[in-house]
């Protein structure tokens, strides 16, 4: 009887435990052709890219699974630093790769998209990124915006704020976390501050 107790409560663990994990907010859901869908990279830049599945909490306190595109040689640092993320709750808005703005890094960030390939130039130059390269990540555009030496900030009307939710600061565990792997972060700069830009060279 009252291993038939103790049984019935495992079960009930396990359905609970499954229910949870249905409850999950899906942002995205590509196939790895569709998330590169029209970009100009060439095929062996292609090639040495993958397409992950991370989960996150947003800002409305749930659960949620997106997908970045990212260099593989990324993939392992990123994934546990995703885990940090989630462990403590870091809220992060959505992540949802950058095909979906027509590979638009404006229209990405004003959406407050996390998000990390796109072929493309650095701001202003004819220097071609390392999100051309899915080796950086931009995280949470709209609390760590970037601010430009003459106080322009980007995206529009956005502010930094170090200490509330979902912004990072010298102290943040994700930071120091991935520069202890070798990477940079873009409130690190003193040109100006790329707060949400995270990048391994
Ligand atoms: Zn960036």
């Amino acid at each position: 009887m009252y291993k038939c107790f103790l049984y019935s409560l495992l079960f009930l663990l396990l359905i609970t435990g499954e229910s949870s994990a249905g409850d999950i907010i899906i942002d995205s859901d590509m196939t790895f052709e569709e998330s590169i869908a029209g970009t100009k990279a060439p095929k062996d830049l292609i090639d040495s890219l993958c397409l992950l599945n991370v989960e996150y909490y947003s800002f409305d306190g749930k659960l949620h699974r997106g997908q970045i595109v990212i260099n593989k040689v990324i993939k392992d640092e990123l994934t546990e630093a995703f885990l940090m993320l989630k462990k403590e709750k870091f809220s992060v808005h959505k992540v949802i790769p950058i095909v979906k703005y027509n590979w638009d890094d404006d229209e990405s960030m004003k959406s407050n998209n996390t998000s990390a390939f796109n072929y493309r130039f650095i701001a202003g130059t004819q220097r071609l990124s390392n999100h051309a390269t899915g080796r950086a990540v931009d995280i949470n555009p709209r609390q760590n915006p970037v601010i430009y030496r003459d106080g322009k900030i980007s995206p529009k009307g956005a502010k930094y704020q170090p200490g509330q939710e979902g912004t990072f600061s010298g102290d943040t565990e994700f930071v120091k976390f991935l520069k202890s792997k070798g990477w940079r972060w873009g409130g690190d700069w003193v040109s100006l501050k790329d707060n949400h830009h995270f990048d391994k060279p």
